[in-house]
């Protein structure tokens, strides 16, 4: 291009389709000249984003307190050192994943070796969400550079503050020719949806998710789908009570105040222990955050304006706000709402029919716990269901019978932190999974590979087929 469009670029016109075609046939052509095949290349990589997350840890949590209010020691164990542990991860087995696998071979092929060959897809495309916005955007970019792609980022304009401080950092940090991030809201990731991509990790709503996936059919470009939906927890009577109160509060309101794709979307529990829970869970919200949980600064806020306005309406619905048990308060300057536990809404209110994504909490009651896994079942398959109980029959039929992207007994939230698990989800729970090894081969195509000598020839596979050669 000429001196005079390079100029009118910097003076930052909108990033279009032809920005967006630009930089596609830039990486294509950095990935073709084979920079991001190399073992060393990925691991020079890795360790300068292992760099930046200690380097400039003070920077990174400050813009998700600008953007969430994200209290510093659940951003540094959520974010920072789940960034960091992926990392570290990748960089020692990186050698080993990379390797080939030896297959069996048969009678058929003999003599011959078989392998499969992990081969990076090329230029891929990963699109990130808010509520975990530094985490989201670096560890699965961790899984495309460490198969060896070339990567364009796009974080969420609802974090500004991260996505600005991940443009800069990864400018500082990474090789730029073929790592980029291009920050923006709907026109410029439609722009960058048009392109031919080698793969698309999409981080979001499900709503989003099947534009995405119709943009990717029209290049027959496959997809990963991190996506959400309404994550139950069934509440057995045979519990800790105390134990599992505060884990399930540990799977909400200091989970991000309950902006979390696992997040407890909603307890299941039968009707004669409910009294029991809500009380558990009321001293428990006392105790982490005090008589006025919207002025504590151990919780996230809510995101935006829109999702105030949003969870607003899903409590305030009639036949909803009579239902608050506890909770209820908000302060709609700070975008604070205290966490909010309502008992029996019903079934059919908005509340039970969308993802909460935010600190209300409703409780259903059932006659018996049992009935819990078919409700589960009569809904949309979620991203996580949770179980708490001591009853092992009830444990067996749950893993048997609820199908969800992931499950956890007697906890919440941590599955996603053991790397040797997939993470990801199921049905409108998404599709596809990372994490550990399962990023480097979602990353990666799996290449067959057959390799034979010239001896061992057997004529009969030739014609003509003689009557001799049919009798074999
Ligand atoms: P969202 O889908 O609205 O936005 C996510 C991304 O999509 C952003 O980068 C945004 O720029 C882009 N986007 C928005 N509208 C678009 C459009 N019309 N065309 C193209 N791109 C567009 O989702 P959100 O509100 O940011 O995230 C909330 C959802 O994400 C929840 O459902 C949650 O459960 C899910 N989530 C899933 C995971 C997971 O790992 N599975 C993690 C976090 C959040």
């Amino acid at each position: 291009s000429s001196m005079a469009t390079e100029v009118m670029e910097e003076k930052g016109q909108a990033f279009d389709s032809r920005k967006a075609e630009a930089l596609v046939r830039d990486l294509r052509s950095r990935f073709e000249d084979g920079r991001t095949r190399s073992y060393e290349w990925r691991v020079f990589q890795l360790k300068a984003i292992a760099r930046m997350v200690k380097e400039r840890e003070k920077d990174i949590l400050g813009a998700l307190m600008t953007d969430l209010s994200k209290p510093e020691l659940e951003a540094f164990v959520t974010e920072i050192s789940l960034t960091k542990s992926a990392c570290k991860k990748a960089i020692s087995e990186l050698k080993a994943w990379m390797k080939p696998e030896k297959v069996k071979t048969s009678i058929i092929t003999f003599p011959s070796s078989a392998e499969i060959v992990s081969e990076p897809f090329g230029v891929v495309l990963i699109i990130s969400t808010w509520n975990f916005p530094f985490l989201l955007s670096l560890d699965p970019l961790i899984g495309a550079i460490s198969a060896g792609n070339a990567v364009v980022l796009k974080p969420s304009e609802s974090a500004p503050a991260t996505s600005s401080l991940l443009t800069k950092l990864l400018e500082e940090y990474v090789d730029g020719s073929a790592v980029r991030v291009v920050e923006g809201a709907v026109p410029e990731t439609t722009a960058l949806l048009e392109q031919r991509w080698d793969k698309i990790l999409y981080t979001g709503s499900g709503r989003v998710a099947r534009i995405v996936m119709a943009a990717a059919a029209k290049h027959l470009t496959p997809v990963i789908l991190e996506l959400g939906g309404k994550c139950p927890a069934i509440v057995d009577s045979n519990v800790d009570l105390e134990v599992a109160a505060k884990r399930l509060m540990g799977g909400k309101w200091t989970c991000n105040n309950g902006q979390a794709c696992i997040a407890v979307d909603h307890i299941i529990t039968p009707k004669s222990f409910a009294p029991k829970l809500i009380e558990a869970l009321r001293a428990g919200v006392e105790e982490f955050f005090g008589k006025n949980p919207t002025e504590s600064q151990d919780m996230s806020r809510v995101v935006n304006r829109y999702h105030f306005a949003r969870l607003a309406k899903l409590m305030d619905e009639d036949g909803v706000s009579e239902k608050i048990v506890f909770g209820g308060e908000r302060d709609e300057g700070k975008l604070r709402i205290a966490p909010t536990v309502l008992l029996d809404v019903p079934g059919d209110s908005q509340i039970m029919q969308e993802e909460i994504f935010g600190p209300l909490l409703p409780i259903v009651t059932v006659d018996k716990v049992e009935d819990g896994i078919a409700l589960v079942n009569s809904r949309p398959k979620p991203l996580a269901a949770y179980l708490f109980t001591k009853n092992d029959l009830l444990k067996q039929q749950f893993v048997q019978r609820v199908s969800a992207g992931g499950m956890l007994i007697n906890d919440t939230v941590l599955h996603l932190t053991v790397p040797g698990l997939p993470f990801g989800g199921v049905g409108e729970s998404g599709m596809g999974s990372y994490h550990g090894k399962f990023s480097f081969d979602a990353f990666s195509h799996k290449k067959a590979v057959l390799s034979r000598g010239f001896v061992g020839e057997i004529n009969t596979r030739y014609p003509p087929y003689t009557p001799k050669k049919q009798r074999l």
